[in-house]
Parts: C-alpha cells; sequence; structure tokens
C-alpha cells in the first residue's frame, strides 16, 4: 500500500489518509481481507501521529469498508451492495444520488487513483516538468496545421463535418499505408482501422479479445494505461522481466505461456515507455516464432519509433509477421499532439471488422477533420518535414539531459542512454523510494513520473521517468540540478556527492 500525503494540501492528513485507501478498496487495489498496517506503523512510515492514522481508520470503519479484529488486526470487508441505492432510498429522505452504489463493478475496479494522485501533487509555479510525455511541436506546426485546414476548408467545406465510415476514409487508410510502409510494414487499407487515439485500439482490443479471466503478458515494467484497460476487463496480467541487457526474458515468457495460454502478448519493442529500450532483432523474431508456436497473438504498440537519434532502424514485429500474429498500434499523437486523437491500427481484414463493431459502439468513428487533416499532412509530405524538425529538437534535448545527469551526477543513480524514444529511465540510490521523493521534487520545482504504476506485479519504487521532449531545452539543466539536489536531500550524500565528483566516479550507463 502506497500512501503518499501533502501537508500543502487543504484536507486534513487523515483526510488525505483515508481517501487514498478508500479509493485503493474501490480500485480493487485492497480486496477483502486485506490486512491494513497497524496504525503505529503506518504513522511511523508517514511520519505522522499515530491519533491521525487512528482518525482515518475510525472513519472507514464508519463507511463500513474496515474492520479491526483482535488477535488479527485491521482487514478491508467486502464492498456490500446490502446498503444499496435502492435499499436505501426507502429511508425518508431525498439526496444527491449514492452514485458508488450505482456504478458497475467493472467501473469502480478500474479506477487507479496513483497516477491522477500524483499529478494533482501541488507545484510550484515555476514547476520544470519531465512527468508527461507530451510532445513540443512548436509554433512552425501550428502555422503549417493552419494553413492545411484553410485550404481543406476552402476544397472540401462541409465533408469536415459529417460521418465517415467507422473504419475511416478509404484515402486516409490508404495514406496511413504508405506512412507504415517507410517502417517496414505492408498494408492494405481494408486491413487499417482509423482510431481516436492508440488508447482505443488498446481498449477495443480489450473489448474483442478479453474475457475475465483471459491472461495478458507484459513487459516489466509496461505502459500502465495499457495495463489499467486490460485489468478493467477481468484480464490477470503477468507481467515478463528483462535480462541485464535489457532483454525480454524470453525463456520466462515461453514458460508463462505454456502454462497459462494467454490471449495476447502486449509489447512496445522500440523506445519502450517507460524505459525507452529497444527489443533487438534476434527477440523480436523469436517472440514472433513463440507466438507461432503458442498460438497466441501480439499487440506490438509503436508510438515512438520515429524518434531513432543513433543506431539503425529495426523492423517492427508486424513487418515480420507472416502469419498474421501481429496486430500492430500506433499513433499521431507524439507527432502532432494528443488533442488531435488520432491513432491507427493495422490486423488482419477479420479482426478489423471485429474491432470496426465494437469502436461503431464507443465512438462510431474518429473526428473527420482529423483524418481528413492526417491525410493531407502525410500525402503532401509536411508530416515528414515535421517528423525531421522534432526528431532533431528532441535528439538535442537528450543529449541535453544525459549531460546535465552527468553534471550533476549523484553516487548510486544509473541509468541508460537511450538510441531514440522520449524517455530517460534512472534508477534510484539504493534505499531510495521514488513515491516518495516526489514531493522534495516538488518543493524543489521540478515534477517526473515514479516507475512503481509501469510495474504490474512486484512493488518497484526505485525508478523515475524522465521525459525530455517537452521541457524547454534551455530549462533541462535546471531542472535536472533541482531534481538531482532533491535526490541528494533523500539520500543525505551531500558530503559523497563531492568526494565522489572530486575522484572522478561516473555512473555506470
Ligand atoms: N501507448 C503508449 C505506449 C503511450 O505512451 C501512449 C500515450 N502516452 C498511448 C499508447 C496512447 O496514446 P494516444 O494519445 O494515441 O491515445
Amino acid at each position: 500500500m502506497n500512501i503518499i500525503i501533502s501537508r500543502k494540501l487543504s484536507s486534513p492528513i487523515y483526510m488525505q489518509i483515508k481517501q487514498q485507501i478508500r479509493e485503493a478498496i474501490f480500485s480493487g487495489q485492497l480486496p477483502a481481507g486485506y490486512l491494513l498496517p497497524p496504525e503505529r506503523k503506518l504513522a511511523e512510515q508517514l511520519g505522522i501521529n499515530r491519533s491521525t492514522v487512528l482518525n482515518a481508520y475510525i472513519e472507514l470503519k464508519a463507511e463500513g469498508l474496515i474492520e479491526s479484529f483482535v488477535g488479527k488486526g485491521t482487514v478491508v470487508l467486502p464492498i456490500s451492495k446490502s446498503d444499496s441505492w435502492a435499499d436505501s432510498s426507502r429511508i425518508a429522505h431525498y439526496g444527491a444520488p449514492s452514485w458508488r452504489h450505482i456504478f458497475s463493478e467493472r467501473s469502480l475496479g478500474s479506477d487507479d487513483p496513483l497516477i491522477r494522485d500524483l499529478l494533482s501533487l501541488p507545484k510550484r509555479r515555476d514547476c520544470i516538468s519531465f512527468s508527461v510525455a507530451l510532445p513540443d511541436p512548436g509554433p512552425e506546426l501550428t502555422a503549417k496545421l493552419s494553413e492545411q485546414l484553410q485550404a481543406l476548408m476552402q476544397e472540401q467545406g462541409d465533408v469536415m463535418w459529417k460521418h465517415t465510415a467507422t473504419e475511416g476514409i478509404l484515402s486516409l487508410r490508404e495514406a496511413l499505408c504508405t506512412w507504415m510502409k517507410q517502417r517496414g510494414i505492408d498494408a492494405a487499407p481494408e486491413e487499417v482501422l482509423a482510431l481516436s487515439g492508440s488508447q482505443q485500439g488498446i481498449d477495443l482490443l480489450t473489448r474483442v479479445f478479453i474475457d475475465p479471466g483471459d491472461t495478458v503478458l507484459i513487459e516489466e515494467p509496461s505502459y500502465f494505461s495499457a495495463m489499467q484497460t486490460f485489468r478493467s476487463a477481468g484480464a490477470r496480467l503477468i507481467g515478463i522481466p528483462a535480462d541485464s541487457e535489457g532483454q525480454l526474458r524470453l525463456d520466462i515468457l515461453e514458460s508463462m505461456l505454456s502454462k497459462y495460454h494467454p490471449k495476447l502478448i502486449y509489447v512496445l519493442p522500440t523506445f519502450q515507455n517507460p524505459t525507452g529500450r529497444v527489443m533487438n532483432l534476434a527477440v523480436r523474431e523469436q517472440l514472433l516464432q513463440l507466438a507461432y508456436r503458442y498460438k497466441t497473438i501480439i499487440v506490438e504498440d509503436d508510438p515512438y519509433s520515429d524518434f531513432r537519434y543513433s543506431g539503425n532502424p529495426l523492423p517492427p514485429i508486424r513487418a515480420l509477421d507472416r502469419h498474421d500474429h501481429v496486430i500492430y498500434v500506433s499513433t499521431f499523437s507524439k507527432l502532432i499532439g494528443s488533442g488531435l486523437r488520432m491513432g491507427w491500427l493495422n490486423a488482419p481484414k477479420q479482426v478489423i471488422r471485429q474491432l470496426a463493431i465494437a469502436k461503431q459502439m464507443a465512438d462510431l468513428h474518429t473526428s473527420t477533420l482529423s483524418q481528413v487533416l492526417m491525410e493531407r499532412m502525410i500525402c503532401s509530405g509536411l508530416l515528414h518535414q515535421h517528423v525531421d524538425l522534432i526528431r532533431s529538437r528532441y535528439k538535442h534535448r537528450k543529449q541535453l539531459m544525459i549531460d546535465s545527469l552527468h553534471k550533476h551526477y549523484v553516487p548510486g543513480m544509473t541509468w541508460q542512454e537511450p538510441e531514440g524514444g522520449v524517455f530517460i529511465w534512472c534508477r534510484m540510490p539504493k534505499g531510495l523510494n521514488a513515491n516518495e521523493l516526489l514531493l522534495r521534487a516538488a518543493d524543489r520545482g521540478v515534477d517526473y513520473l515514479p516507475g512503481n504504476p509501469f510495474f504490474a506485479q512486484q512493488q518497484q519504487t526505485a525508478y523515475v521517468r524522465l521525459n525530455f521532449s517537452c521541457a524547454e531545452a534551455d530549462t533541462i539543466d535546471e531542472g535536472i540540478r533541482r531534481f538531482t539536489a532533491a535526490v541528494r536531500d533523500a539520500t543525505g550524500r551531500e558530503g559523497l556527492w563531492d568526494e565522489a565528483a572530486s575522484e572522478g566516479l561516473k555512473p555506470i550507463i
């Protein structure tokens, strides 16, 4: 259980604790029977009075969410439907509905408050943010898009406000095939589905493939929103760790394949979120062979492969696939902006059909305006030019961040320089909890994402994901200075740092 408190929030500490435990119970993170830490222990852990924890527990007991038993401790109770809204409606007063009794079990089970809470921590006005993976397309793009939009308005008039086929406009799907071709994928338009962002692809795949109890294998760590989506459908997630070179442990994967017969293997082979790693060619090929042998489907999520700054490009797994075992998902969110809500998926025709049925129920079709605009950007060559521009922008920012990490080096902190993507994945000095570091970092005026939510199984508090694509170049060094200062505060190693620097120690990278 991971509770974060802040004295800067207006709500009292006991309410913050109560709220987080409550949300964890409703999200299913703390199931019935879960043993809560004794009040004294939690108080020590959070550095607060025992009475504060006691008050939080009293509140939760009053709501019937937890109970204390002599000799056992304080446990989470089953979420009872007996005090449902329908029952309470017999009571002769009319107030606002008791929403939590009306929400479906599935929706209650989907709430994962951790990231939301982390991002809502109070921040300094001058905070330098390394937390979210937003692009920074710059003013050049806005100018280009506005020109294209004006031309489209004149040429196509009211087309942009009309319905399209659920699968997407045919000419856009053709353009997407051209775009995929330069990544090495040969696809026909009828094997393409336009999406309202690649997150929708993950959601539709979940709806179409996952029944409660099905197993999904994922890299450990992996993209947390995909994990959340799979979990919301009742999937059992099994994380497959990487070896010391950062490559997927295929031996473990194979034993999980034979034991659990998973429906899907979800992977991010190129500049993975959060680690920035690249799956090498041999592993891509062997993974594919395993998928054939165990008759399972690989979902390849590929938002970042256009951002390669060094090394040789590798084919997507979909490009190596000869027997239609790979479903490929990608997006323009990282190239243009996530507000565009435009992604796409490439899969065999039969799968596209099934996904289109699900998509029709979700949103009928992707915004016509976004589709028409992206078709134009691809076909005019403007998207190519734009990607070249932001690739060199991000390459520069990556180098600035790497240089700053060296310059403000903290002993025990390690990272690997990525060949591309938008993240640097750092391991904190031994014993430092990246979740707890957040408040110190916020105080110093910098933020980041702690690695914990990216792990499906083991709680791992040693990692931090730093994004370098959206912070202005001239803020990166200051941001890393603040970040490493927070790390140093937390490790209390100011002296050691000076000593280490003078000895010329270098991080293991
Ligand atoms: N997959 C991965 C790995 C991502 O990092 C993201 C965005 N953070 C998405 C999917 C979803 O992107 P979109 O905006 O296209 O829905």
